[in-house]
């Protein structure tokens, strides 16, 4: 047994040498420090990195026990004066203190201001003439004034008494003359107005667009009012300021709004409306009936011929809408006299919801053919990956250039031709961007993440999912994606992000970065997440383990505030795999992915023993090879090695072992040994930073085929390069490293052994990625 053992060893030790730099110390030569590897501990598990578990947060990734959130309750009435283009709001809040500290200020965003004439928003990058520039651009560059857009504050009280507060730009602090205690809360007035911007040429989430045909304008309206902060565990007050591409971080409120607009508006807003009976006609009514119990297709509520009309006409009436809404973090309007609507039911999970559709004529014919189906659509498939929808209805709003989700409602591109003629590019960039919006319904209206801080958590994750819908929807709408086979995903599919992963590495930055600070949102908080999200469910996790730990945090962080590492926890936490690495690598670093072959041999078993391995074991103190039972690999063409050994098994090439078999195993133990004819020793090679599973094809010369995934931990202890030995009975004609183009591998050339043979057709490839 002794003698065996040592064989083992020997076997190994030939099979690995080369394979391992440090290893490989010449004889004679110092120890030194070698260059190469730097062992960056890559599955350390991130203690450090992580914030640290807590009873409101804890280590499982779940809401702790002593987790609580802050609430804004708000009665507001809301004016908009079309001649003027000025919107007037009074609003009543209320703020809940359920937090365990008193707070002795509380803070008030003032978004809006960031409209002001001298915001330094407007100043916060550096600027330059580019060498070619849009008309729009350059008028609002170089010609206009800035726009004055700023809220005008005309009041801030209690009871009737003025209360004393702060304006830091895009924040108000309101001081209280006696702290709001833990559990108490506290209701306070404030009135403003501001003008109206055009959303068009003054780029913004909000504001008008003009129709100069009719004279008329569209509104969506957000940001609109003075927004509660969010006061928590994890940044006391969010009060970072409104730079523009940092969203939102708001509480939950119970919301009551009424919006007085010209009489012949139709309107669409965050919650129920409440008098549907005295704002819309009795054939709306009738029309509004039949759509709660049509499930195929949308009903109109306002046909294009009825909206046509409406625009030529201005009325001096107003009305005034009423809605109510619990538990939205925050509330947005539509309101136009050109608008047409329909509506249409569906069933999420069991439960009816509306999906409906508000649109100017501009937007047909494609608005009224897919708006409503998209919305309806994503409901469902987005309940299913996450949990089921629990509004009572999602509005898609047709505003040029406009991609905005708020809750229940959202602002979407996609408009045909003045001929009302669309390119492919139009209509899946519309579809797409209703789903994607609707699908913010989820993250981060629902799943209420802290936009301002983490751009990713709601855009990466609500992408990744989009994606997913955008099959879903390709399944239910086969006739929408004819000719193509599968719907033209923009972001999601591993092949996509290659081009950011391996540009210029100046512009990436890690998806854990604030999203005023870098260089491509899109690319950052959109892309990259959502294909790394992709890859974690297709290659890392597997559907099953993943689907279940996605839906497990959707479900724990409904309604309440998550933060990146109540994600990453959780994902872990649900599924058994280890995901330290993975986060770490792709949500932490700017590495990407490039995995190849670096060296395949073809390796052979003798019982003779070679010059080398003399060598070796005279190194380990056995000066006589004829006194252990040992076995010897040569290399194809190497030492020892002869023509005779091709073809034969290592029982043939090696008798001794023979030997040994005969003498150690019974004829039925000796039955069920393989009989290996080939052996490789294959070296993988790693030039990326990011580690990944190893997915390798073997293809035999038998024309067979087959695909091994080594697991991630394949490269725990040397990230530069491992091998592995291949004893089969089947001759190896080709090795394809990420056959299916799975995990994003920045360069391809490195990926098929031999490497002649098939670099053409890879190149290939490499171009349709990009
Ligand atoms: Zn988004």
């Amino acid at each position: 047994m002794r003698t065996m053992r040592l064989v083992c060893s020997v076997f190994a030790m030939f099979l690995f040498a080369g394979v391992n730099a440090q290893e490989n110390n010449g004889e004679g030569q110092e120890p030194q420090r070698q260059e190469g590897h730097i062992n960056e501990n890559k599955f350390r598990q991130l203690y450090q990195i992580f914030s640290t578990p807590n009873q409101y947060r804890a280590a499982s990734g779940a809401p702790g026990p002593a987790y609580y959130q802050n609430q804004a309750d708000y009665k507001m009435d809301i004016v908009l004066d079309d001649e003027n283009t000025r919107l007037d709001g009074e609003e009543v809040i209320t703020y809940h203190n359920n937090s365990p500290e008193e707070l002795s200020y509380l803070w008030v965003q003032l978004d809006q201001n960031i409209r002001k004439k001298d915001a330094p928003a407007l100043e916060k990058d550096p600027s330059g003439m580019t060498p070619v520039s849009t008309p729009g651009r350059f008028v609002s560059q170089y010609l206009e004034e800035p726009f004055d857009g700023g809220f005008n504050i005309e009041e801030v009280s209690r009871n009737g008494q003025p209360l004393d507060y702060t304006i830091n730009e895009t924040m108000m602090r309101i001081d209280l003359s006696e702290p709001l205690k833990s559990g108490d809360n506290y209701t306070f007035t404030i009135k403003w107005w501001y003008n109206i911007n055009n959303h068009v040429t003054n780029r913004a989430r909000s504001g008008y667009e003009y129709f100069p045909e009719d004279d008329n304008r569209a509104y969506v309206i957000a940001q609109f009012f003075p927004r509660m902060a969010v006061y928590n565990d994890v940044e006391g007050w969010q009060n970072m300021q409104f730079w523009g591409s940092g969203e939102f971080a708001l509480p939950f409120g119970d919301y009551e709004v009424n919006i007085t607009v010209p009489a012949d508006h139709i309107m669409e807003a965050t919650g129920e409306l409440q008098n549907r009976k005295q704002v819309y006609s009795r054939e709306m009514m009738n029309r509004y009936e039949q759509a709660k119990k049509s499930y195929d297709e949308p009903v109109m509520i306002v046909t294009q011929e009825e909206a046509e009309k409406a625009e030529q006409g201005k009325t001096s009436k107003t009305k005034t809408w009423t809605y109510k809404a619990d538990m939205v973090r925050d509330f947005a309007f539509s309101t136009s006299r050109k608008f047409l609507l329909d509506m249409m039911a569906v069933d999420v999970m069991g439960k009816d919801v509306m999906a409906v559709s508000v649109y100017p004529k501009e937007g047909n014919p494609l608005w009224e053919q897919w708006s409503t189906r998209a919305v309806a659509s994503t409901l469902k498939s987005y309940s299913n990956y996450t949990f089921q929808y629990p509004y009572h209805k999602a509005v898609s709003v047709h505003a040029k250039n406009q991609g905005m989700e708020y809750p229940m409602i959202c602002w979407n591109y996609g408009r045909p031709d003045e001929n009302g003629e669309y390119s492919d590019r139009v209509k899946f960039g519309m579809i797409s961007v209703i789903i994607h919006e609707v699908g913010h319904n989820y993250f981060p209206m629902i799943v209420n993440s802290d936009e301002r801080q983490w751009g990713w958590m709601d855009e990466g994750l609500n992408t990744f999912t989009q994606f997913l819908a955008e099959q879903k929807f390709a399944e239910e709408y086969p006739e929408a994606i004819t000719p193509l086979e599968e719907y033209p995903s923009r972001r999601g599919i591993p092949s996509k992000i290659i081009p950011y992963m391996k540009g210029n590495q100046q512009f990436i930055a890690p998806i854990m970065s604030n999203p005023e600070q870098v260089h491509q949102l899109g690319n950052n908080a959109y892309g990259k997440p959502a294909t790394a999200l992709n890859i974690l469910r297709e290659t890392v996790m597997g559907r099953e383990l993943f689907d279940y730990a996605y839906a497990t945090y959707a479900q724990r962080w409904m309604f309440k505030h998550p933060t990146p590492e109540d994600f990453f926890r959780t994902m872990e936490d649900a599924s058994g795999v280890d995901l330290d690495w993975f986060w770490n690598g792709w949500f932490y670093g700017t590495d990407n992915v490039d995995i190849g072959i670096e060296q395949v041999q073809k390796l052979f078993v003798t019982d003779k023993p070679t010059e080398k391995a003399v060598e070796f074991l005279r190194s380990q103190g056995i000066s006589n090879p004829d006194d252990i039972d040992a076995l010897y690999v040569v290399e194809e063409g190497g030492e020892g090695f002869e023509e005779s050994m091709k073809g034969k098994s290592v029982l043939e090439n090696a008798p001794s072992l023979k030997e040994y078999l005969m003498d150690n195993f019974s004829e039925e133990e000796r039955r069920n040994l393989k009989a290996p004819k080939y052996f490789y020793q294959i070296v993988f090679e790693k030039p990326g930073g990011l580690v990944m599973p190893l997915i390798v094809e073997y293809e035999y010369a038998d024309g067979t085929a087959e695909k091994v995934t080594y697991p991630a931990q394949i490269w725990r202890k040397n990230d530069d390069r491992v091998s592995k030995a291949i004893a089969t009975d089947k001759e190896i004609v080709k090795i394809t490293i990420d056959p299916d183009l799975e995990t994003a591998d920045v360069d391809l050339s490195n990926n098929v052994w031999p490497e002649t043979e098939t670099k053409n057709q890879f190149e290939q490839f490499k171009e349709n990625a990009e």
